[in-house]
């Protein structure tokens, strides 16, 4: 028999509450990021997806590159970035993400793409190009991927994007299996579970990563129960962020967690054994994404440690 779900503890839905505010992005480097994304001819999911870290990131020269173009083939209800038929492939984007990796001096990336379920390697290739322009390029910047699903195709994707070492491996579930038919429609949660655990499975050094957003009418217990099924699947490092919507079409905001909540769930989550876990109303994939993964590099050099001493 199934445990009686616990109703999550509540906020007022209507209006944002003042723990999720942010500063109008109106600094130096704001600026400077932004022209150098437009020189490049690079799109961001900072700017698609119109996150509230804007101001803070770029101010601090991070940014999250959105690779194959800025039009996606799905239309998850969460999501803002446009849908439609995507142009083709820019052979030069992976030179240009790499030149901008430069000019920023970014210490860690973070790459995303839209998905390309028109390409028959779902733009697989392209990962790889990034990847390697960005070693060639760049040897010392770490290299974070944020992937779509590789719907149907995943296997052959991901041998190929994990032969090319990144250093960290992201996939969100980004809600619970019961919300995926209205809120994740084109993609399926145990198909995405699978492919994180793939990753892990060809190459146990590289960090697995993944994320889900709240506040879309999830019960806690189904949130512990997504929880488990990444340690199941060896995901190292969790992320957890309040979902906003970013138009009147998008889904609505069921519910706004509160910061008490969010470090309830991040308590679990350390208890069930991730390396690192985010998460917080502001959380993001990428938000802090560097400071997180220096952290999570020491803490499986002190578990290693700790399993050689015992
Ligand atoms: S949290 Fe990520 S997506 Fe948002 S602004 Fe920062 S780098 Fe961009």
């Amino acid at each position: 028999m199934n445990a009686p779900v616990t109703p999550p503890e509540k906020a007022t839905p209507r209006r944002k509450p003042d723990w999720i505010r942010v500063k109008a992005p109106v600094s130096e480097g704001y600026a400077e990021t932004k022209k150098l994304m437009r020189e490049l001819g690079l799109a961001t999911v900072c700017e698609e997806a119109a996150c509230p870290n804007i101001g803070e990131c770029w101010t601090k020269k991070h940014a999250t590159v959105m690779i194959l173009g800025d039009t996606c083939t799905r239309a998850c209800a969460f999501c803002n970035v446009k849908t439609g038929m995507p142009r083709p492939v820019n052979p030069l984007e992976p030179d240009n993400v790499a030149i901008a990796a430069g000019k920023m001096g970014l210490e860690h990336i973070v790459i995303t793409s839209v998905d390309r379920d028109d390409l028959p390697d779902g733009g697989a290739d392209q990962f790889v190009k990034v990847i390697k322009a960005l070693r060639r390029e760049t040897p010392d910047t770490t290299i974070e991927i944020l992937t779509p699903d590789f719907r149907g195709k995943h296997e052959q994707a991901i041998e190929k994007i994990v032969e090319a070492r990144p250093d960290v491996f992201n996939h969100n579930l980004e809600t619970v299996p019961r919300l995926y038919p209205t809120i994740r429609p084109g993609a399926r949660y145990y198909a995405s579970l699978r492919l994180l655990e793939r990753v892990k499975a060809h190459d146990p050094s590289i960090f697995t990563k993944s994320g889900i957003m709240v506040g879309l009418g999830e019960q806690r217990l189904e949130v512990h129960q997504v929880m488990d099924d990444m340690r199941s699947a060896d995901v190292d490092f969790i992320t957890m962020g309040q979902y906003l919507q970013p138009t009147p079409k998008h889904a609505t905001v069921e519910e706004f967690v509160t910061p008490k909540t969010f470090d309830a769930y991040a308590s679990i989550a350390r208890a069930k054994g991730f390396l690192q876990v985010a998460a917080s109303p502001l959380t993001r994939s990428s938000y802090h994404a560097g400071d997180d993964f220096e952290q999570m590099r020491k803490a499986r050099e002190e578990k290693l440690a700790k399993e050689r001493r015992d």
